[in-house]
């Protein structure tokens, strides 16, 4: 196929794409092309329209906005909570949207770790979020142990992928709690997790994953597969904007478990404002919050969601999978002559919702990349990562991303910059 006739291949592609009415949803600046949802969503018009709402409570209703508005500031965590439910494949009581990524897992190690004599070790692995790894090392000091000899990091054996096998091999007896990514960041590898939730458990281990790179991408059955907790943002994939408020798993069997850091909104909320310093717990995964919600950064999470409430996640992970896999024969065709590896899962089964592709110039490749109005981002020490985004990326954009990284390379355009990475990367 001539260029010319792939661009018109990649256009009938958009003809057919059930979900295309969605990209008018968001805000995308015309002329670029956005490759990083999975690091940061975009604006969508309804998250601005419930933001705006929320902010005009607060101007009309003052505090009566926690029962009286638009959007009720006092059971919005719980809506919000009933609408990420079915992403993570869990009942609604089972999810609670409140503080952050390492916030909650900060909260979630802090309850379902106990130690005990010869049972006192967390498994991760090495390839995680830096953030996880330093939550956990934290948790650890608490407990005065020490995170050099009680946080055991299964390595990868390529640096890219994690074996299953050397996860569940590393399940020992003196392992008391396992802490791992659903997706990774950097490779896109999912993890097989009611394979690795059997282990454990087979081992009298607890088990939680961190959802961030799969939440709202790729379908989940935490309840089914029985996982002990998990806890994601909703900044990436979900679009709910920068920094806003994360979200949390914790199995039904295990309501009632005091959570280990407390305060008055993990309170049952008919008991909240007794003002009791006997604290009553919610029910449920509600308990796990801590104080006050942050009402203005949950706001745009009610329009955001409410997208994935009409669609529905087996749609988008559809759309996303002929996404990347489009983007995986294009970069096979086009780029692998300039150097670059896919460092990604082929496999369906095993790949999440971006393409890593490899390169010893990556840094300065993703810097001629923006100046061409292309937004990937870089993954230290040789990553292009690129999320064609299923609600709103287009597979003509996956096709003028490939044809402009290999205008890039051709033109050696990329070596007028620097190769190291920029502060936010
Ligand atoms: C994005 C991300 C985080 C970020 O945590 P915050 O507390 O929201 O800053 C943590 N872990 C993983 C795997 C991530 O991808």
């Amino acid at each position: 196929m001539t260029l010319q006739a792939k661009r018109t291949d990649a256009v009938a592609r958009d003809e057919h794409d059930a979900l295309s009415a969605y990209r008018d949803e968001f805000y995308l600046q015309p002329g670029s092309i956005y490759m990083d949802g999975n690091s940061l969503g975009l604006l969508s018009k309804r998250a601005e329209k419930t933001l705006l709402e929320s902010l005009s409570d607060w101007k009309e209703l003052g505090i009566d906005g926690w029962m009286k508005g638009r959007h009720p500031w006092f059971e919005l965590s719980e809506r919000l909570a009933a609408l990420n439910a079915p992403l993570v494949g869990a009942q609604a009581e089972e999810v609670m949207v409140t503080g952050s990524t390492t916030v909650n897992l900060h909260q979630l190690v802090a309850t379902f770790f106990q130690p005990t004599e010869g049972r006192d070790k967390i498994l991760a692995d090495a390839l995680t979020f830096p953030s996880d790894i330093y939550a956990l090392q934290s948790q650890l000091r608490l407990r005065g142990l020490d995170p050099e000899t009680h946080l055991v990091q299964v390595p990868s054996r390529d640096g890219r992928f994690l074996e299953e096998d050397d996860i569940i091999a590393a399940m020992t007896d003196d392992i008391a709690l396992i802490v791992l990514p659903a997706v990774l960041y950097r490779s896109g590898q999912i993890l097989d997790m009611e394979r690795l939730t059997k282990a454990a458990h087979d081992r009298g281990i607890l088990i939680g994953f961190d959802g961030c790179h799969s939440v709202g991408a790729v379908p989940h059955a935490f309840h089914d597969w029985g996982v002990d907790f998990a806890y994601w943002c909703n900044y990436k994939h979900l679009n709910g904007g920068p920094g806003t408020v994360g979200g949390l798993f914790v199995h039904e069997r295990h309501f009632g478990t005091l959570p280990g850091l407390t305060g008055w909104f993990g309170s049952r909320k008919d008991k909240q404002f007794d003002m009791d310093h006997t604290m009553t717990p919610a029910a449920h995964a509600g308990a796990f919050q801590i104080g006050t919600p942050h009402v203005l950064s949950l706001a745009p999470q009610i329009g955001a969601l409410e997208m994935f409430d009409e669609v529905g996640i087996e749609a988008v992970r559809t759309k996303s999978l002929a996404l990347t896999q489009y983007m995986m024969e294009l970069v096979e065709q086009e780029l692998t002559p300039y150097g670059f590896v896919i460092g990604n899962p082929i496999d369906d089964k095993r790949r999440g919702a971006h393409l890593s592709l490899e390169h010893p110039e990556a840094a300065r490749i993703c810097k001629a990349l923006k100046e061409n109005r292309i937004i990937p981002d870089f993954r230290a020490p040789n990553i292009v990562r690129l999320a064609p985004v299923a609600l709103y990326n287009t597979f003509t954009d996956v096709y003028d991303v490939v044809a402009t990284l290999k205008r890039i390379m051709e033109d050696k355009e990329y070596e007028r910059f620097a190769n190291e990475r920029e502060v936010v990367a």
